[in-house]
Formats: structure tokens, sequence, C-alpha cells
């Protein structure tokens, strides 16, 4: 059986699994995050802690139930740490490791702070 590893489950990743499923996919799809949360809308945090809550509640992108029906296996609070394109496997930050036919690459990005004076 195929196993197409998807490393982040924001929006792109999670994405990526339901469209691999949608267009008759079978293998197997480990999608991989560093939160320990269900994955999760990002944009509404920012308006309700400008509005009111200073803690808002992230809405789930997708029930559990999507994921167990979809046969994806969600796997959370897992930092990948190495990736070996030549054997085929990832590796975690706790030594684990897991291979794959495909990889899909969904790790979102950082702002990254300028050099320069003047910002804080
Ligand atoms: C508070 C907030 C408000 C926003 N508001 C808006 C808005 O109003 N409009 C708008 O257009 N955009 C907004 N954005 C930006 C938008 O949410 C992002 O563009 C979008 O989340 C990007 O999705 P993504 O799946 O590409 O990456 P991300 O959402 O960043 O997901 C990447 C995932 O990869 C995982 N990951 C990264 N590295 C590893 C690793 N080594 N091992 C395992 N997992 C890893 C992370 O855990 C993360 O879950 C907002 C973002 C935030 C945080």
């Amino acid at each position: 059986m195929e196993t197409t590893v998807i490393i982040g489950n924001g929006v792109a990743g999670t994405t990526a699994a339901a469209t691999l499923r949608r267009n008759g996919y079978e293998g197997t799809i480990k999608l991989i995050g560093e939160e320990a949360a269900l994955p999760y809308q990002r944009p509404p945090l920012s308006k309700a802690w400008l509005l009111d809550s200073d803690r808002p509640k992230p809405t789930p992108l997708r029930p559990l139930s999507f994921y167990e029906d979809n046969r994806i296996d969600l796997m959370r609070a897992r930092k990948v740490a190495k990736i070996d394109t030549n054997e085929r496997r990832i590796f975690f930050s706790d030594g684990k490791t897991t291979k794959f036919d495909n990889l899909i690459l969904a790790t979102g990005a950082a702002p990254r702070r300028l050099d320069l004076k003047g910002p804080t």
C-alpha cells in the first residue's frame, strides 16, 4: 500500500489530505503537525482577540470524525526533525521514523525579523 506523508496540518496540509481522498486516492495518508490541538482556522483568532476575547477559542478546520471517516492518520504533537529523501523516510524529534512514497511539505511560514535598527 502506497503511503503519502503530509508534513504540516494547517489549512494547506489538511486540504491536501481531503483532496487526495476526494479524488479517489486509496493509499495511506499520514497528516503530521506539531500542535496538539485538532487542526484549526487561524484567521478568526486575531479578529476575536481584537474584538473582546483575550483567549479566543480555535475553530477546528474539520471535526475529528472527518479524519476517521476519510482514513487520514492525524498525527498531532509530532515534530519532524529530518527528512531523508534517498531512503524516503522522515525522522521525528523523538527519534521515531516513518517511511513515505510521496511527501507533501505544507509547513507554512514564519515571520523573520529584519536585522535592522528600528523594528522591535
Ligand atoms: C492569528 C492569525 C490570523 C490570521 N489572519 C489572516 C487573515 O485574516 N487573512 C489571511 O489571508 N490570512 C490570515 N492568516 C494567515 C493564514 O492563517 C495562513 O496564511 C495560513 O494559516 C497558512 O496555512 P498553511 O497550512 O500554509 O500554514 P500554517 O497554518 O502555518 O500550518 C503549518 C503547519 O505546519 C506544522 N509544522 C511546521 N513545521 C513542522 C515540523 N517540523 N514538524 C511538524 N509539523 C510542522 C505546524 O505545526 C503548522 O500546524 C492569519 C494567521 C494567524 C496566525
